[in-house]
């Protein structure tokens, strides 16, 4: 146990009482929308990093399943402020999660709410500074047509779990995913980024990659530097013959892949770029480079 508190259903319960019933649809049927926020101990208090922004895609992957959030973003927000503050955190993962309830027709159940803290977040330990290895999934991505990619839904990972799975059985760190047309989409839990001839290339959202928030922040960064930056369909061999090659994502922050399907990228050492923009970004997380990225939360 990290915490003593867990907010759920709009007040602080202890840890041990946040629980819920084995008859609730979320179980059965995956339908809940979730969200990681790092947070971190600064001069001025616990900062959130992009707090408002988590909290819109947590609204827009309701407003996918044509569902509205229990709770305002705004009071969200306070939630997530007032489980920093009752536990006494500095450095943690917020993660708000609103799933399906109980009663007799899932689709009229209540939503419930819940933020949990946690020290590391999902994917404490990742091998990221060495670089990692990665395979094109042979399972292709959720689209927009069965799972809308836009939504970030709880039912949404077991294709995530398939893929990431598949990949550590087959001897691989990490499965990146490729759409139904053959185009790169997303890892499992992260965006995928390449540098070509200097230039930051990431596939658009409508490859089925998820709008990351460290995505986002990465492309702001690297244009902040000079780089050009586009959106643009990848196919498996723009990565294979890539400069550099890397995945973001809030838990793990900027992951540099070395090898896809064993041809070695680049010098098959983390890339240059990908350094400098790893550097960007833990300053963009821990100080206020800019300034409307740090949500105070105490
Ligand atoms: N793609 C997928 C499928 C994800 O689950 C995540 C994690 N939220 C990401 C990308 C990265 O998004 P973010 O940077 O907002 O954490």
């Amino acid at each position: 146990m990290f915490a003593k508190f867990i907010w759920l259903d709009g007040e602080l319960v202890e840890w041990s009482e946040a629980t819920v019933h084995v008859s609730i649809h979320g179980l059965h049927y995956g339908i809940g929308f979730f969200e990681g926020i790092r947070c971190h101990a600064t001069d001025r208090g616990t900062v959130a990093f992009r707090l408002s922004d988590h909290l819109n895609r947590l609204a827009r992957s309701a407003a996918v399943y044509n569902l509205q959030l229990p709770y305002s973003t705004e009071q969200l927000a306070r939630a997530c402020a007032d489980v920093v503050r009752a536990n006494g955190l500095g450095d943690c993962y917020l993660r708000p999660i609103v799933f399906l309830g109980e009663g007799p027709n899932p689709l009229r159940a209540p939503l419930r709410t819940a933020v949990i803290p946690s020290e590391h977040g999902p994917l404490n330990g990742h091998p990221a500074n060495r670089g990692v290895t990665a395979h094109i999934s042979s399972f292709q991505r959720i689209t927009a047509n069965s799972l809308p990619p836009a939504a970030k839904a709880t039912g949404q990972y077991l294709n995530a779990f398939l893929a990431q799975s598949e990949a550590i059985r087959s001897g691989c760190d990490e499965a990146i995913m490729l759409n139904p047309d053959g185009y790169v989409a997303d890892g499992w839990v992260h965006n995928v980024f390449i540098v070509r001839g200097g230039v930051l290339a990431t596939p658009p959202p409508t490859s089925g990659a998820l709008s990351g928030i460290t995505r986002d922040s990465v492309m702001a960064l690297a244009a902040a530097r000079g780089v050009r930056v586009v959106e643009e369909n990848l196919v498996r061999s723009d990565l294979y013959l890539a400069q550099e090659c890397f995945l973001t994502g809030t838990a793990a922050g900027i992951v540099p892949v070395v090898s896809v399907d064993g041809r070695r990228i680049g010098t098959g050492e983390p890339g240059e770029l990908t350094g400098s923009l790893t550097a960007d970004l833990h300053r963009a997380i821990h100080d206020a480079v800019r300034p409307d990225w740090l949500e105070d939360v105490t």
